[in-house]
């Protein structure tokens, strides 16, 4: 099958052809199990919302995968599309029966659907995964009119270029990418904000993993995401605070792609109430083992620059028509610049993610003997 056919053009697309593909793999003597979370908002045309969780394979067994997508709703094009390759390989594969597999597909169908990376209230789920939702970096404020400038800005941007490098000359690139990326909890137009309480979505998959995962020890999860790094090239991201034995397990699964949430080594900066530190706060009581794969796109200046002018163009443009915003250039340009339409960088996605996901299965297969 090619590379393109996982791809889909819509939220829509994609959730039916998971369901379609779960409903393969029950048919080919697997147990699986699928529930839907439907959420509040609605699509263009009023239609349901759902995070979709299919659960394959022994649910009472001490082990599990949990493979979640989108939760950078724009994003979700190429989560969906690894899920569906995924999915696709498992067909060919004996029933699960040792251990079980939870995939979460497109924790948030609001951002697929109208391309943008937050929910519909502007939170992005990656920072909202906390019991307590407050304060912000302490550079922010000397960023603030930077990142989020009061003026919608244009297509040729000459000021950004000015004002960027005046404040990585003043602050430093570490400092500056770190005051940005964190996380913060004090003004809701802006960038990177992540809400004054759990989301919907995020309270809704805490409720079913800890109403669902009775028997559950040991929890591999794995979360993707695009648009950090080099073209193409996926960073295995994984928490500051790793214990060293994890650390060893991990670096020999996945050597140099590798990377630690720390702002001053490669590609990654420290977030706050990102979806995995969330699942080890809320639900201690399994034995965790964490990596946010993530696959880059294109320079990080771009990518900044394309989120910064979205979010302006939302939050202050006159015409407030949803469909109009959806088409808009800045609208059009995010779903490129996370969605790139390119062959080689759809091959490259698939076969790393594949590559990443069974070596999580060989990884549980070996704990098992
Ligand atoms: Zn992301």
């Amino acid at each position: 099958m090619s590379a393109s056919h996982f791809f889909s053009n819509d939220y829509f697309q994609a959730r039916n052809k998971f369901v379609k593909t779960i409903n393969e793999l029950k048919d080919l003597g697997n147990q699986v199990r699928h529930d839907e979370l439907i959420l509040d908002c609605k699509g263009p045309n009023q239609e349901d919302l759902s995070i979709d969780i299919a659960t394959i394979g022994s649910i009472d067994s001490d082990n599990l995968i949990l493979y979640s997508s989108g939760i950078h709703g724009v994003e979700g094009f190429a989560g969906s599309a690894i899920q569906l390759s995924v999915l696709e390989q498992l067909k060919g594969e004996s029933p699960i029966t040792d251990y079980c597999l939870v995939f979460i597909h497109i924790i948030n169908p609001y951002g697929m659907v109208w391309h943008r990376r937050v929910n519909e209230k502007n939170v992005d789920l990656n920072r909202n995964f906390l019991k307590v939702h407050q304060g912000e970096p302490e550079g922010y404020e000397k960023i603030n009119l930077f990142v989020n400038p009061q003026t919608i800005p244009s297509k040729i941007d000459f000021m950004f270029w000015l004002e960027g490098v005046n404040l990585i000359l003043k602050y430093g690139f570490t400092n500056v990418k770190q005051w940005i990326a964190q996380g913060q909890y004090t003004r809701p137009m802006s960038l990177q904000y992540g809400g004054n309480k759990l989301e919907q979505g995020p309270e809704l998959i805490l409720d079913w993993l800890k109403n669902n995962l009775i028997k559950t020890k040991n929890i591999f999860a794995i979360d993707l995401h695009t648009g950090l790094g080099p073209s193409g090239y996926d960073t295995i991201l994984i928490q500051e605070d790793i214990k060293e034995k994890d650390y060893q397990t991990l670096q020999s699964m996945f050597g140099s792609h590798l990377t630690q949430l720390d702002p001053t080594k490669g590609v990654g900066y420290r977030v706050t109430g990102d979806i995995h530190s969330g699942f080890v706060s809320f639900l201690p009581n399994f034995n965790w083992l964490c990596i946010t794969q993530e696959f880059g796109t294109f320079n990080p200046v771009k990518v900044f620059k394309s989120l910064r002018a979205e979010n302006k163009w939302t939050q202050y443009n006159k015409n407030c028509d949803k469909i109009y915003l959806k088409r808009h250039w800045s609208r059009r340009n995010l779903l490129r610049i996370f969605n790139p339409k390119s062959i080689k960088w759809q091959k490259r996605l698939l076969d790393r993610g594949n590559k990443v996901f069974f070596k999580a299965i060989d990884h549980i297969n070996f704990n098992i003997k």
